[in-house]
C-alpha cells in the first residue's frame, strides 16, 4: 500500500496544476509546482545518485525558504526520511541531533556548514552537503564532494525511477527536548501523517485550491507537517513566513493582510501577540476563514479578543504531541461569553484514533476523573529512532497488544467524550508553544566545568513562562550569570536558556539527595528563604 506516500502529493499537484504558485517566500520569491516537482526531482536525482534513497535519513539545517520545501519534497522523492533541525539553534545542538540521527546526505545553508563541519561529534561519519543559500562557505570549510544547491538544481541526468515506497517508510524524524539532556526523535511514517492529513480534510475541509496556507511554523516541529502536505494535497499555495518576520507580529499583521493569507495554523502565543500588536481591526482586513492552534493553553482573555477580531473565521484548538499528531480537536465557538474564565477544552478524539483516560497503574478511570491521557492508532508515532527502550517506556500495551502511547498530559473526560486539559504529570513544559523538557536545560548547565549542582523550574510570568535556573558552583568557581547564560546558548536554543539564574551555596534536597523541586519552586515564586 502507498496511497499515503506523501511524495505522491506533489506528483499529484503539479500534474492537476502544473502552473499554479506551490509556494512563496516572505521576499515575494516563489515557485510554481512544475517549477517545485522539477526541484524536488533534481535533489532526488542527487541523493540516489549519492546512493542514499529509501531507508535513508536526510537532515535539514537551512531557514525557511524555497530551498527547504524543495529539499523536503526532494528527500521524500527519493523514498528517504527528512529529519529537520532548528535553523535557528546552537550548531552543537544540530550537529548532535544529525548524527543521532545517522543521516548520510544534509541540506545545510552554505554559512552555516563551517559550523557544522567544526562541532561535528567524533564518532560519527560527516555527512555528505548539499549547500544552500547565496551566502557562500569559506572555501577551505567545503569538503570535495559537497553539492552547491545551483549545482544539484541545474543537473540534467535522468530523474531517478520511482524508488519502491510503502506507506510504513519512515517520512520525517522530529527532535523534540529530551529530560535526559539527548534530544529524543520521533520517527513518523507516511502512513502517521496521511492519517492526519485525512482527518483534516474530512474535519476541517473541504479546501479550494485558491486557499492560502501560511506556514509560521518552522519545519522542525510538527505543525508544520499540515501546512507542508495539507496545502499540497489540495493543490493550494503554501506562503512561507521566515523566522525573523514569524517573530515580529506588527509586521506579521501587514504580512497576513497583503498576502490574504486563507488558513492559519500556529502556537496561541503568536496569535496573542497578533492580536494585540497586529492590528488585526483595520478596515478591509480580510481574515483568515480557517485559523488553527495548537501547542499549549490559549488564555480565554487572549482568544476572546481573537475572536472578537475575527468572528467570521473557523477556529480550532487541536491538541497532540508530536509523537501522535494532532489527536484531539474542539471547535471554538464564534462568540465567547464574557464570564466564561476557563480555558476551551481540547475536545474529542480525532478518529481513527482511540483515546483513553488511565491513572497511575494504567487502569482506566471512569468520567469526572483526571487522570493521563493515552492515544491508540494509525497517527501514533512508530518509536523513538535508536532508542528501544525509551519508546518501550512510553506505550501501555493491552492484554489485546495495542500500543498506547502515554501523552503525559492529565486530562478529565467531560462524560461524553470531550476532553479538558489539566497540565502535565511531569517535568516538560511549554513556553511560547516550545516544548521543553527541564532535565535537558539541567544537562546543558552541568556540562559547564564550574557546576557541581543544578535544578531548573518554570514558574508562570506576564508573558506565559519563565524558566528558572538555580546553580550551586563548585568551590573557586566564578559567579558570572553572563558566563552561564553565554553557556548555555551553546548547547540550547534560545527559547531553552533560562530567563534567571541564581547562585546558591548549596540546592534544597530532599531526604533522597535529590533535587527539591517544591522548594526550588517557592525560591522562584519569591517565596521561602534559600538553604
Ligand atoms: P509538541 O510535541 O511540541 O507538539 O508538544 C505536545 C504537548 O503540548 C502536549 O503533550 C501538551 O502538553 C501540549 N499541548 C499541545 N496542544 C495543546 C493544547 N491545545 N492545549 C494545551 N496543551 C497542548
Amino acid at each position: 500500500m502507498n496511497g499515503h506516500h506523501l511524495s505522491r502529493l506533489l506528483e499529484r499537484a503539479a500534474a492537476r496544476r502544473p502552473d499554479h504558485p506551490a509556494v512563496e517566500d516572505d521576499q515575494g520569491r516563489r515557485l510554481s509546482y512544475a517549477e517545485l516537482r522539477r526541484g524536488a526531482d533534481r535533489v532526488a536525482t542527487r541523493l540516489s545518485r549519492w546512493g542514499t534513497g529509501r531507508g535513508d535519513r536526510v537532515g535539514l539545517w537551512l531557514p525557511k525558504g524555497l530551498e527547504a520545501v524543495t529539499a523536503v519534497h526532494g528527500i521524500l522523492r527519493a523514498g528517504a526520511a527528512y529529519v529537520p533541525v532548528d535553523a535557528m539553534g546552537p550548531a552543537v545542538r544540530a550537529a548532535s541531533i544529525l548524527a543521532a540521527g545517522g543521516v548520510k546526505v544534509a541540506v545545510v545553508s552554505a554559512a552555516l556548514a563551517p559550523s557544522l563541519r567544526a562541532a561535528w561529534p567524533g564518532g560519527s561519519p560527516l555527512p555528505r552537503l548539499i549547500l544552500a543559500g547565496t551566502e557562500a562557505a569559506p572555501p577551505e570549510t567545503v569538503a570535495p564532494g559537497d553539492a552547491p544547491w545551483a549545482e544539484v538544481l541545474a543537473d540534467d541526468a535522468p530523474s531517478p525511477l520511482d524508488p519502491p515506497r510503502s506507506d510504513d517508510d519512515l517520512a520525517y524524524i522530529l527532535f523534540t527536548s529530551g529530560s535526559t539532556g539527548q534530544p529524543k526523535g520521533v520517527m513518523l511514517s507516511h502512513a502517521n501523517a496521511g492519517t492526519f492529513l485525512d482527518w483534516c480534510s474530512g474535519a476541517l475541509g473541504p479546501f479550494e485550491t485558491d486557499d492560502r496556507f501560511a506556514s509560521h511554523a518552522p519545519l522542525h516541529f510538527d505543525l508544520s507537517v499540515l501546512d507542508l502536505f495539507l496545502c499540497c494535497r489540495n493543490a493550494a499555495t503554501l506562503v512561507l513566513i521566515g523566522e525573523r518576520l514569524g517573530k515580529d507580529p506588527g509586521r506579521l499583521g501587514d504580512f497576513l493582510a497583503e498576502r490574504r493569507i486563507s488558513v492559519w495554523y500556529s502556537a496561541p502565543s503568536i496569535l496573542a501577540l497578533l492580536v494585540q500588536h497586529g492590528g488585526l481591526d483595520r478596515p478591509g482586513f480580510a481574515a483568515p476563514r480557517l485559523v488553527l492552534f495548537a501547542g499549549e493553553v490559549f488564555p480565554i482573555a487572549a482568544l476572546r479578543r481573537l475572536r472578537a477580531a475575527w468572528p467570521e473565521a473557523r477556529m480550532w484548538n487541536l491538541y497532540g504531541p508530536t509523537e501522535t499528531n494532532v489527536c484531539t480537536a474542539y471547535p471554538i465557538p464564534a462568540t465567547i461569553p464574557a464570564d466564561r474564565e476557563a480555558p476551551y477544552p481540547i475536545g474529542r478524539v480525532c478518529p481513527p484514533l482511540r483515546a483513553r483516560v488511565v491513572d497511575a497503574d494504567g487502569r482506566a478511570v471512569p468520567p469526572g476523573t483526571i487522570g493521563e491521557l493515552v492515544i491508540a492508532g494509525p497517527a501514533v508515532m512508530r518509536g523513538y529512532f535508536g532508542q528501544p527502550e525509551l519508546t518501550e517506556r512510553a506505550f501501555l500495551r493491552d492484554a489485546d497488544s495495542t500500543r498506547w502511547y502515554r501523552t503525559g498530559d492529565l486530562v478529565r473526560d467531560d462524560g461524553r467524550g470531550c476532553y479538558e486539559f489539566h497540565g502535565r504529570r511531569d517535568r516538560m513544559v511549554k513556553k511560547r508553544g516550545h516544548r521543553i523538557e527541564l532535565g535537558e536545560i539541567e544537562s546543558a548547565l552541568y556540562r559547564h566545568e564550574g557546576v557541581d549542582r543544578a535544578g531548573v523550574v518554570a514558574r508562570a510570568d506576564d508573558s506565559g513562562v519563565a524558566i528558572a535556573a538555580f546553580v550551586a558552583l563548585k568551590p573557586g568557581a566564578k559567579k558570572s550569570i553572563i558566563a552561564m547564560k553565554r553557556h548555555c546558548t551553546v548547547y540550547l536554543p534560545h527559547y531553552m536558556v533560562p530567563d534567571t539564574i541564581t547562585f546558591l551555596d548549596g540546592l534544597p534536597a530532599t531526604s533522597t539527595d535529590k533535587v527539591d523541586y517544591s522548594r526550588l519552586n517557592s525560591l522562584a515564586a519569591g517565596e521561602g528563604a534559600p538553604p
